[in-house]
């Protein structure tokens, strides 16, 4: 199975001939951790791990994964890295290219869509993750709630510095001010 990195990853890879061998029903689960995935050309994840369940199912072997992933995004406000770990679960039934007992191709011409267990019956569940883990992405990450934000206008990030541009102009305001600093001046 290619991936965008052109890569083989064994961490992310079952040796499932045994599995296949085995009757209808029968699971095998496996930790499994990888330090880093590529999920698109410029976006990688690092210290992915989870838990990998497989199940023999009567056409192949039925994968359900949970992994963690860590990453690096831009807040949404501020453009300020923030550090994301992301969760994504999946099933997916994987089909064998050729049948583990009989050495013939097995083909399922209806789904080509499906993911293969390959020649050598390496079932790598890596493309499936890589395709699972951009739909959990956050799509507007915020480095906390209370992001105050850039400064549309002089581009500050207001988190770190105050600028006068949002300085109210009203000059009601300004009287409100000069009333309650008078107010205080009294009290004390
Ligand atoms: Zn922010
Ligand atoms: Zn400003």
């Amino acid at each position: 199975m290619s991936r965008p990195d052109g890569k083989d990853n064994p961490d992310l890879q079952l040796h499932a001939a045994q599995l296949l061998r085995e009757p209808i029903g029968t699971t095998r689960q496996d930790a499994f951790a990888t330090r880093r995935l590529v999920l698109e050309p410029g976006h990688v994840v690092t210290d992915v791990h989870g838990d990998a369940r497989f199940m023999r199912t009567n056409r192949g072997i039925l994968a359900n994964v949970t992994a963690g992933m860590k990453e690096t995004l831009s807040c949404a406000r501020c453009l300020v890295d923030v550090p994301v770990e992301v969760v994504c679960r999946f099933e997916e039934e994987f089909l064998p290219v050729i049948d583990v007992t009989t050495g013939s191709p097995v083909s399922f011409e209806d789904e080509p869509e499906a993911f293969r267990i390959d020649e050598h019956h390496v079932l790598d569940f890596a493309e499936a993750l890589r395709q699972y883990a951009l739909m959990v992405e956050p799509m507007a990450p915020l480095c906390r709630e209370s992001c105050a934000g850039l400064c549309p206008r002089c581009g500050r990030n207001r988190n770190e510095q105050s600028c006068d541009c949002e300085q109210p102009t009203d000059p009601r305001w300004a009287a409100l001010t000069a009333l309650s600093e008078g107010t205080t001046k009294e009290v004390s």
